[in-house]
Formats: structure tokens, C-alpha cells, sequence
């Protein structure tokens, strides 16, 4: 008599695969308790972060906004504190003589390019929305030199719409230091921060974001020391 088989079974899990450790490790970053705590720890270190660019009215932020592009909100803001008393209006600054303009704003760079923009904005706001800043992602991307980051700080900042995420230079650099976003490129940077943070936080986050860029989290040596943030942050950019 032949003896009968036995079927001994594998008991042992099936090892996972690289790519779903990958998903696991990634998503580590953007674990919804770990965002709140840095969430919290935002609030706590910047509990009125604001807009650091001088207005007294969403033209003038708007104007501002686009001035601030690769330029410092401080020079920004000594060119804007004569220039708003010179042109008041979204008519003055459509008809103003581009050659007198460029020269006004020439400290903050890239003058000829910004005076387009400028003058074409201004235009744009007369002719297409009866001289007021249009309130919609929609509308206000129509502008001539307006894209999303100067749309969100409008929208948020002067009309407190949250249509998006200010992603600009200190937000980028944040957002991957404290993973919660492995892209690049600002627009897919903004998608995945609209993804994990509440909407009713997104004008505060990229105000004290930006802040924590500018006064601790800088570009080169950042101040970790200080940084109450630093628990929660694993980034290779440490410096303790
Ligand atoms: S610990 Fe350092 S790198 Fe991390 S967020 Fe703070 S300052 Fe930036």
C-alpha cells in the first residue's frame, strides 16, 4: 500500500513587494496625525502670520504680488510705499507712461516684463470687470502676468478665498523638507498640499509656512535648533 500525500501547506506571509514598501514609506509623510501635529506646531509658532506685502486694498496686493517675484516683500514695499501714492487707481496705472513706470520699479528686477504685466493687469481689470479685482480662480488667472501663486495670495489674502495654496519659493523648499510633498514642480507641490491639509487652513498654512521659511527654515543652515518643528522633521537638510 502506498502511502497517501500529504498536503503541507505554506504558512508563511508573502514578503512584500519594493513597491508597496515604497507606497508605505511615502506615505509616512503625509500620515494625517503627523500633518496635524505640524498643523499644531504652526499655530503655535506663528499663531497671526500674515502677508508681509504693504496694501490697504486687493488692487494694491495684487500689484505687489506681481512686483514680489524674485524680489523680497521688504524692497517690494519701498517701492510700493511711493508708487501707490503716485498711482491710486487701476485707470492710473493703465495709462501711465511705461518708460516713467519701468523706472519706478526697476529696484525690484525684471522692470520691463513686471511694467507689462502691470499695465496689462490693470487694463484687463477696467475692461473686463468694471475695475474691480475679479474674486474667481477663473477670472483672476485671465490677468496678463497672473498664475496661480498671485492668485491664491489675492484670493486668500485680500478676499478671503481659499482656492488654493501659496506655493512659492519658501513653500517648495518646506513642503519636501518636511515631506509632504516629493514634487518639484509648484503646481503638483500645491495638489498634494490641497490634498492633505483642510481647506479651511489654506490661507494660514501658506502665510506661516512662508513665515517659518524666511525666519527659521532658510535655505541655507537652517536654524533646526529652533525649530519646534524639528521632531516631527526627518529631512536630510538637518543641520543637529
Ligand atoms: S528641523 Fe530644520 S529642516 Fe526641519 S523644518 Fe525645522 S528648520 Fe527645517
Amino acid at each position: 500500500m502506498t502511502p497517501k500525500k500529504t498536503n503541507k501547506r505554506k504558512t508563511s506571509k508573502p514578503a512584500k513587494s519594493t513597491k508597496a514598501r515604497g507606497k508605505t514609506a511615502h506615505a509616512a509623510g503625509t500620515n494625517p496625525k503627523r500633518v496635524a501635529a505640524i498643523l499644531a506646531k504652526l499655530d503655535e509658532a506663528y499663531p497671526s502670520a500674515t502677508c508681509e506685502l504693504k496694501h490697504e486694498n486687493a488692487f494694491q496686493l495684487l500689484i505687489s504680488t506681481i512686483l514680489s517675484a524674485q524680489c523680497t516683500d521688504v524692497r517690494v514695499n519701498q517701492v510700493t510705499a511711493t508708487l501707490y501714492k503716485k498711482y491710486t487707481s487701476p485707470e492710473a496705472f493703465a495709462h501711465a507712461n511705461p518708460r516713467e513706470l519701468e523706472l519706478e520699479i526697476r529696484p525690484t528686477g525684471f522692470f520691463r516684463n513686471k511694467t507689462k504685466s502691470v499695465m496689462g493687469a490693470s487694463k484687463a481689470i477696467l475692461e473686463k470687470f468694471g475695475g474691480q479685482v475679479p474674486r474667481t480662480m477663473e477670472e483672476i488667472l485671465t490677468l496678463p502676468g497672473v498664475a496661480r501663486k498671485t492668485a491664491n495670495v489675492v484670493l486668500g489674502t485680500a478676499f478671503g478665498i481659499a482656492s488654493g495654496i501659496v506655493v512659492d519659493t519658501h513653500v517648495q523648499r518646506l513642503a519636501n523638507r518636511l515631506d509632504l510633498s516629493r514634487n518639484e514642480d509648484p503646481k503638483k507641490i500645491e495638489q498634494d498640499l490641497m490634498r492633505i491639509i483642510p481647506r479651511e487652513k489654506w490661507i494660514q498654512f501658506s502665510h506661516q509656512l512662508i513665515w517659518h521659511g524666511r525666519r527659521v527654515c532658510v535655505a541655507r543652515k537652517p536654524k533646526c535648533a529652533e525649530c519646534n518643528l524639528e521632531k516631527l522633521c526627518y529631512s536630510k537638510d538637518k543641520t543637529v
